[in-house]
């Protein structure tokens, strides 16, 4: 038995705390402990890194406030199409779905593309038609609806332009004001076994069947029990072209770098370069772990066996309980 620890996320980018009310504040806030809760139960009862990065999922996926499953954002055609991949440590396999509609829990069917599908990448229809026959829960549109959501869309469907969640304005002011609200998460459990997932709607008002980082293995999601657990958010594109995720593992891999110092040198070095804006987080087999973004905020939260806390939204910590 090891110190286990798991952290998650629920997006990055412009997150200002002049555009935020109290009571939204607090209802991020809550959104992240619930998760937390979720998932390190999981660990506390023993139970494996890829159930409770499930599990913090999907309290995530069913909460309206993020870009993912339930509150998902519209497509050019008024849908919402989801992608989610999770990845176990231990074995090296992964699962991944992208463009699937009306599935409650997308990280479930990628699991599900994990051990059932003798594949682990599914798209579109064929993963819809995946789902049905293996008993994956479904919802009518409504349940995925948001009048928020809705309204960004509405305000964007006759131009060309996409946005990243929150943002509802022209091209220019979308690079001014960008928010990204995909849910992630990467745990360690007590026996040194990694593994990460990740879950989003993409951008509003996207079209051709685009697809972002999140889904795609290396990219927005990796996980590799000889060295780290990483789910990111942000600008799919750079991150896609980065090969994000797999980045940091490399940099411990091959260079012995830390966890810490790896994802630095993504994030804060390969992705600025890139203009790739967004952050990660991420755990190593030792139960360590980092949340590091280059937007002005993202929403995050970690929790070890040994006893630290914290939960920040800003660059600042919002609460932070070092044992
Ligand atoms: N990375 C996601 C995408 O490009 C967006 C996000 O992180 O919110 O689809």
């Amino acid at each position: 038995m090891q110190p286990f620890s798991l952290v998650i996320h629920g997006g990055a980018g412009t997150i200002l705390k002049q555009d935020m009310t109290p009571e939204l504040e607090q209802a991020y806030v809550k959104a992240l402990e619930d998760a937390m809760s979720a998932g390190f139960a999981v660990l506390e009862q023993d139970g494996t890194a890829t159930n409770a990065v499930k599990a913090a999922i999907v309290v995530l996926e069913d909460n309206l406030l993020f870009n993912a499953g339930r509150g998902s954002v519209f497509t050019k055609k008024g849908v919402q199409e989801m992608d989610a991949a999770i990845m176990d440590g231990r074995t090296l396999g992964a699962g991944a779905v992208a463009g699937v509609r009306n599935i409650r829990n997308p990280i479930e069917l990628a699991e599900e593309v994990m051990l059932n599908s003798n594949h682990v990448f599914l798209s579109g229809k064929g993963a819809n038609d995946f789902a049905i026959k293996q008993g994956i829960k479904l919802e009518p549109d409504e349940y995925f609806f948001s009048q928020f959501r809705y309204d960004q869309w509405k305000e964007m469907r006759d131009s060309d332009n996409y946005s990243l969640d929150h943002t509802h304005q022209g091209l220019e002011e979308l690079m001014k004001d960008k928010k990204f609200g995909t849910v992630g998460a990467a745990a360690c459990d007590a026996y040194g076994n990694i593994a990460a997932a990740t879950s989003t709607g993409g951008m509003t008002n996207k079209k051709y069947g685009r697809i972002g980082d999140s889904p795609v293995i290396g990219a927005g999601t990796y996980a590799n029990n000889a060295t780290c657990g990483i789910s990111c958010t942000g600008h799919g594109e750079p991150f896609i072209c980065a090969v994000a995720a797999y980045d940091v593992s490399c940099l411990m891999e091959y260079k012995g770098m830390s966890l810490q110092d790896a994802m630095n040198q993504v994030v804060n070095v390969k992705l600025v370069k890139m203009e790739g804006e967004g952050g990660m987080i991420g755990v190593d087999a030792k139960g360590n772990t980092a949340m590091l973004f280059n937007s002005a905020g993202m929403y995050r939260a970690m929790r070890k066996s040994t006893g630290e806390s914290a939960i920040g939204i800003y660059k600042d910590l919002y609460s932070e309980n070092s044992r």
